[in-house]
Formats: structure tokens, C-alpha cells, sequence
């Protein structure tokens, strides 16, 4: 196998795009593809802060490399959701990234601002555990970016990530999840702050290539409740289609990017209220963070 750039000896194949590449060669394909991403997307500017949501994981801690590499100004905000071992090994993980670049890193405990951490949390709603991580996840970012003044918010979700949760959607034909699938949210009040998602357009399996290639230390484990996850059902699913036939992920995202996705935006379209307990966005008038937080006080 040789690099399709430079004819020397390749590390890695990439199926969907046909091509191999050396280890430079690949640093720097996946570079242009992240800035490819916040250029197609407007994204962010060099001069805008961006706030970055890292879990220790390959995805975020690649993404921050890039980031800091590429010159943009990040600051990373760790959710400490309190899941036994598995949060403070990804917050150590965050934090040595984040020394060893003489980077800025926040952190929000989840168990302060919800009242419980995770494990709890789980305990005491009927909610899927992921279900209010992620709604709590959502919320605390926006809230941190507010409260610290970043106008954006990005977070290191992938090709396979994206490609999954838009399986699940279409399952069910959730139109309002459908609506806001994008690689970038731009901000539709004043309380809320821009999101974005820079890897997008690369898969877990090169984001993983890149991590590694970089010496990135990163957590490996996964949180001990995504097992079973419905996600990594579909996750595995699409594989198995990547498996035999090349680009389908690709192609499953990217063609509803293009061709799908305004026509849900079109109907979904909704009213903003603020918060009549905490201020931030909801369509109701008290948001599901206050309602969850309400549910864990009163268990407790
Ligand atoms: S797997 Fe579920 S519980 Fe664990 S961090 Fe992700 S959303 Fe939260
Ligand atoms: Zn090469
Ligand atoms: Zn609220």
C-alpha cells in the first residue's frame, strides 16, 4: 500500500475515499478536513473563543489538538457527571491534555448544579440514564458558555456518532431531533450560544488514527452506561453496512445534510421562552434541566 501524496509506504487505507496515506500525510488530511468543516460551516473565527466540551475521550482530545494546533482560541469545559472511576480518570485525562499545552480547561460538576451526580440521578427518574445525561450535558454547556462569555460551543462528535443518531431518528421518524441535526446550530436567542461539530466529516476509526499518531493519552474505557446503549446498536448496524459497501456512512449523513434536512427544519420550527426557574431556552415555560433538577430534590 502506498501514500496516494507522496508514494511512500502507507499506514493507513481509507476505504470510503479510496486513498492510503503515510502517518504525515494522514495528520494532514485530517487537519484539512476539520478546517474544511468550520470554513464550509462558519463555524468559528480565530478571533472568537470557542468553548470546547472535552470527556477525555479520542474524539474531544483529537479535536483540541487541532484546534490548538490550527491557532484557534479554545478553552476545554469538562462535565464531571460523577460515573465512579470512569469520571475521574477522563478528568485526569483532561487535565494533563490541557497542562501539557498550557491550555485553559473548566470544570462543572454535575452533581452541584443538578443536585445528584449521574449514577443518582438514574436512580431517581424513570429517564434512560443517557437520556438525562444528555439533556443535563446540553444544558450545562450552554449555561457555561454563557456564564463565561463564549459565543460557541463545540463538542467532538464524529462521522459515526452523527451517522448513528440520525439512524435512530429516521427509525422513529423523529422529526424535531431531525430538524436539529447539523453540524452547526447557529444560535436562535440570545440564551442560547452557537453549537458545532468540527469532526463530522471523519470517521471514529480515523479519529482514533489521529490520536494515536499524535501520542494523544486518552481514556479508552467507555462510560460503564453507554453498554447497551441503543446508539452503539445502530453504531454497530452501520458498520456492518460500511463493512460492505464503502462510503455508506458517508453518504447516509451527507446526502441528508443536502437533500433532507430543510425540509424538517421547515416544519419544525418553534417558539423560545425563557425559563420562568433559571432563565435559559425552553419551549415550555419551566425547561427540562429545572424539571429533572425538581425531580432529584425531591427523591432526595
Ligand atoms: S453513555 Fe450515557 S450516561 Fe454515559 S456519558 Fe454518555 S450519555 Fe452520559
Ligand atoms: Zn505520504
Ligand atoms: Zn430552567
Amino acid at each position: 500500500m502506498k501514500c496516494r501524496k507522496c508514494g511512500g509506504a502507507a499506514v493507513l487505507e481509507l476505504r470510503r475515499h479510496n486513498v492510503a496515506f503515510c502517518a504525515p500525510d494522514f495528520l494532514e488530511f485530517f487537519r484539512k478536513q476539520v478546517s474544511e468543516a468550520v470554513r464550509r460551516h462558519r463555524m468559528f473565527t480565530r478571533d472568537e473563543a470557542v468553548l470546547l466540551a472535552v470527556s477525555g475521550g479520542k474524539d474531544s482530545l483529537a479535536l483540541w489538538d487541532v484546534l490548538i494546533e490550527a491557532g484557534y482560541k479554545t478553552t476545554g469545559l469538562y462535565l464531571d457527571l460523577g460515573i465512579y472511576d470512569y469520571s475521574k480518570e477522563s478528568h485526569a485525562k483532561c487535565e494533563a491534555f490541557a497542562a501539557d499545552r498550557g491550555a485553559a480547561l473548566l470544570t462543572v460538576s454535575v452533581e452541584q448544579e443538578v443536585g445528584a451526580p449521574i449514577p443518582e440521578v438514574r436512580a431517581v427518574t424513570r429517564r434512560p440514564t443517557c437520556s438525562a445525561c444528555g439533556l443535563s450535558k446540553r444544558y450545562l454547556m450552554n449555561k457555561a458558555a454563557l456564564d463565561h462569555g463564549f459565543p460557541v460551543v463545540a463538542t467532538g462528535h464524529n462521522l459515526d456518532d452523527e451517522a448513528a443518531t440520525l439512524f435512530g431518528s429516521v427509525l422513529h421518524w423523529q422529526t424535531e431531533p431531525l430538524a436539529r441535526q447539523s453540524p452547526a446550530l447557529p444560535s436562535t436567542h440570545p440564551k442560547l450560544v452557537r453549537r458545532v461539530k468540527p469532526l463530522y466529516r471523519l470517521s471514529e476509526l480515523e479519529t482514533a488514527a489521529y490520536a494515536f499518531l499524535r501520542g494523544i493519552d486518552y481514556i479508552v474505557e467507555e462510560c460503564p452506561f453507554a453498554r447497551g446503549a441503543t446508539s452503539l446498536m445502530h453504531k454497530e448496524i452501520l458498520n456492518r453496512l460500511e463493512e460492505a459497501s464503502p462510503g455508506a456512512k458517508h453518504n447516509f449523513l451527507y446526502g441528508f445534510l443536502e437533500k433532507a434536512r430543510p425540509a424538517f427544519e421547515r416544519v419544525a420550527e418553534v417558539e423560545l421562552h425563557e425559563c420562568a426557574r433559571c432563565g435559559q431556552v425552553t419551549t415550555g415555560t419551566v425547561c427540562a434541566f429545572c424539571k429533572l433538577a425538581d425531580q432529584v430534590k425531591r427523591a432526595r
